[in-house]
Order: structure tokens, then C-alpha cells, then sequence
């Protein structure tokens, strides 16, 4: 007997029940698996057809809901339940691309590096620099660095946009190649990103609290 492939049976009738949601020989539902991948019949790929995603998502949701269950065994309302809570972690975390990809890193154990660690592009961290300058003397209520900050939310965009299309094709070649090197290129890119975001979120706020200001004063 092999110790390496776990065999499934079903539990209501015992035939194989091959990991997926239905037994194919008596219809009940089964223990639904934890992988948000294999819950969705899908192969655990870092890029995935979304429109396929979506309609997988609507069946699954109509199949697995709990008043479809109000007249079944216990064990299958309690499965429909767990099921159904799956299914929508498993649809928001694999319907955004960096979600999913944070989700693939996780599984295959490659770590987010301490901040500390990080090795950030000088010309990026020379622009940070500038701009807490440019929040603090507009904190102190000079409106005239306004249109800078503007600029550096656009530039920060800009950077956004880029890191995504760096994504999207290592993404690709981590398909093709399953290369823990390119896994760890991918991690490096979200570190970037989530960097790159948190200043946009800051300048949004900062922007926001400020035109606020303006408009109560009027
Ligand atoms: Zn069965």
C-alpha cells in the first residue's frame, strides 16, 4: 500500500471519492477540501482564466448552499456549511491576482523577508524621503507643496502599474517552469508593491483630509 497517495473514500457509500465535492456514485456532498485550488477544480496555477473563475463560482454557490441541505443527513449540512465558508475565502483570495499570488508564496512556504532585510531601490527610497518632507510642510499647512504631492501620487501609480506588468509575466514564467528562483522574484515584487501602496493610501488620506479641511472652511 502506498503511503503517498491518500485514498479518499466516500463517506456516505465508500466508492473512491477522488478529492472532489460530489461522490460521482451516490451525488452527497464531501468533506470539502481546505485548498482553495483543488476546491475549484482547478490547477494551482499563479495565472487563472477569471471569467472561468466566476462562473465556477456562481455553480458552486447555487450547488453547495445550506437550504439545499434542510432535508439532508447532518453530516451533509454541516459539510455545506464549511463548504460554502470556503468557497468565498477561496473566491476572493483567488479572483485578485496579488492575493492569490501571496496565497501560492504562502503554500509553498517562501516567506515575506523583515523590512529591515529588504534592499529597496535607492532612487525609490530618495523619493520618500522628499515626499515625508513635502507631507510635513503640508501638514504645517503649506498648500503650496499640494501639486508636488499630486505628482508623486501619479508617479507612485505609475510604479504601480509597472510592478503589475512584472507580475504578470513572472506570473507566467513561474507557470511554465515551477522555479523557486522565479517564486522568489515574485515575492520580492509584492514586498515592492505593498510598499509602493501603503505611500499611495498615505497620500490619498493626506489628500482627502485636506480638501475636507478646505471645503468646511468655506
Ligand atoms: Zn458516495
Amino acid at each position: 500500500m502506498s503511503h503517498f497517495r491518500q485514498t479518499v473514500e466516500c463517506w456516505q457509500c465508500g466508492h473512491p471519492a477522488e478529492h472532489s465535492l460530489f461522490c460521482r456514485y451516490c451525488d452527497s456532498l464531501q468533506r470539502p477540501t481546505a485548498d482553495y485550488f483543488r476546491f475549484f477544480g482547478l490547477e494551482p496555477r499563479l495565472k487563472i482564466d477569471a471569467a472561468n473563475l466566476e462562473k465556477r463560482f456562481y455553480e458552486l454557490s447555487r450547488l453547495l448552499h445550506p437550504d439545499r441541505y434542510l432535508r439532508k443527513s447532518p453530516t451533509e449540512q454541516q459539510y455545506s456549511l464549511e463548504a460554502t465558508a470556503i468557497l468565498n475565502d477561496a473566491y476572493r483570495v483567488l479572483r485578485n491576482p496579488v492575493a492569490r499570488a501571496e496565497y501560492v508564496l504562502r503554500q509553498a512556504g517562501v516567506e515575506s523577508l523583515e523590512p529591515r532585510a529588504r534592499t529597496l531601490d535607492p532612487a525609490l527610497l530618495a523619493e520618500v524621503f522628499e515626499l515625508n518632507e513635502a507631507l510635513e510642510e503640508f501638514r504645517g499647512g503649506d498648500r503650496s507643496v499640494r501639486p508636488a504631492l499630486e505628482q508623486a501620487r501619479e508617479r507612485f501609480l505609475a510604479q504601480r502599474g509597472e510592478i503589475d506588468a512584472g507580475l504578470e509575466s513572472l506570473f507566467e514564467r513561474y507557470d511554465e517552469s515551477r522555479a523557486p528562483n522565479v517564486l522568489a522574484e515574485i515575492r520580492k515584487l509584492l514586498d515592492r508593491r505593498k510598499y509602493v501602496q501603503n505611500l499611495i493610501e498615505q497620500l490619498d488620506r493626506e489628500l482627502a483630509t485636506e480638501s475636507t479641511d478646505a471645503a468646511t472652511s468655506d
